[in-house]
């Protein structure tokens, strides 16, 4: 399908920005890929808004296909950080609502979900991954529908916070998604986004090159066309700050190999000489950001 208006503010005439087709290849496609470069089409930009997105988007049924089948083993021995980093998402959460239903679309393999659990929320989960989604029931005990994430059936209006994390960035449409959250939100509820920030310096630095451009991303929001998308879906902003994740060492290290595997290989095994390998680390780049905003009644 080819994108004839920006999928922020709706500006038609969008601009080339960088040349990054690739062919994806089945590696391509797992949530720890470091296939970074590569992209299903070229990524243009909005005259209107600055927001970036490819030319032309994969179909829906295609990106689904490919999410239903995605299994990364690498992530549950990230588990620690996983959980750290969703601790930090549920604090910023809880500064705008005190608890109630917590809803994650695309809920992975659920560390969030449980996390949310053990601090009294009432969960629930769906994630297309049947994989993820079958760690997450299984393993955590969770309370996760393996289904799409937009057409899910789940009751309207129920509940107080809904997470979109490393979600939005993959979606042809984000405004109907938006739409949705708002009619499964209920008054005064917020939605809690967590994604690339491709307006950061370290992403307009890199270009092509930066490690969030990777072929299962379609759309790179700025914090400004963020903003925009949001208050055109009727959703008021009230925070906004920099996400970064929390891995081990050795796993920062091993995405290295996507600009150079020697050199990678020789980090990895430094770290794991001298024993750092196996730390919890979380530097902050800058490149990535979170969002909570409030429903418009
Ligand atoms: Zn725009």
């Amino acid at each position: 399908m080819t994108a004839t208006a920006c999928s922020a503010c709706g500006t038609p005439g969008l601009l080339p920005h960088l040349r990054v087709r690739g062919d994806a290849g089945d590696q391509g496609l797992i949530p720890t890929t470091d296939a970074f470069g590569t992209a299903l089409g070229d990524i243009v930009r909005c005259r209107g808004c600055g927001h970036m997105q490819l030319d032309h988007f994969p179909s829906e049924d295609r990106l689904l296909g490919l999410y239903e089948d995605a299994a990364s083993e690498d992530y549950l021995e990230e588990a620690e950080g996983q959980r750290l980093t969703a601790r930090i998402a549920l604090g910023r959460i809880e500064r705008h609502v005190p608890g109630g239903r917590l809803l994650d679309l695309g809920c992975w393999v659920g560390f969030l979900l449980a996390e949310a659990r053990d601090r009294g929320w009432e969960t629930t989960g769906v994630e297309p991954s049947g994989w993820a989604a079958a760690y997450a029931r299984d393993a955590l005990g969770l309370d996760v529908r393996e289904e799409d994430l937009f057409s899910a059936d789940l009751p309207v209006g129920a509940f107080d916070a809904i997470v979109l994390g490393d979600v939005i960035e993959h979606l042809v449409d984000p405004a109907a998604a938006l739409d949705r959250v708002a009619q499964l939100l209920a008054p005064g509820g917020v939605v809690h986004l967590v994604l690339p920030d491709a307006g950061s310096r370290l992403a307009r630095w890199m270009g092509a090159r930066w490690w969030s451009v990777i072929p299962t991303h379609v759309q790179y929001f700025t914090r400004g066309s963020l903003r925009t998308l949001l208050e055109r879906r009727g959703f008021e902003p009230l925070h906004v700050a920099t996400a970064p994740k929390v891995f081990t060492v050795g796993y920062y290290l091993e995405r290295v190999g996507g600009y150079s595997p020697p050199v990678a290989r020789g980090l990895v095994a430094a770290a794991t000489a001298t024993g750092v390998a196996g730390h919890a680390w979380g530097p902050d780049f800058r490149d990535r950001m979170a969002v909570t905003a409030r429903r418009q009644v």
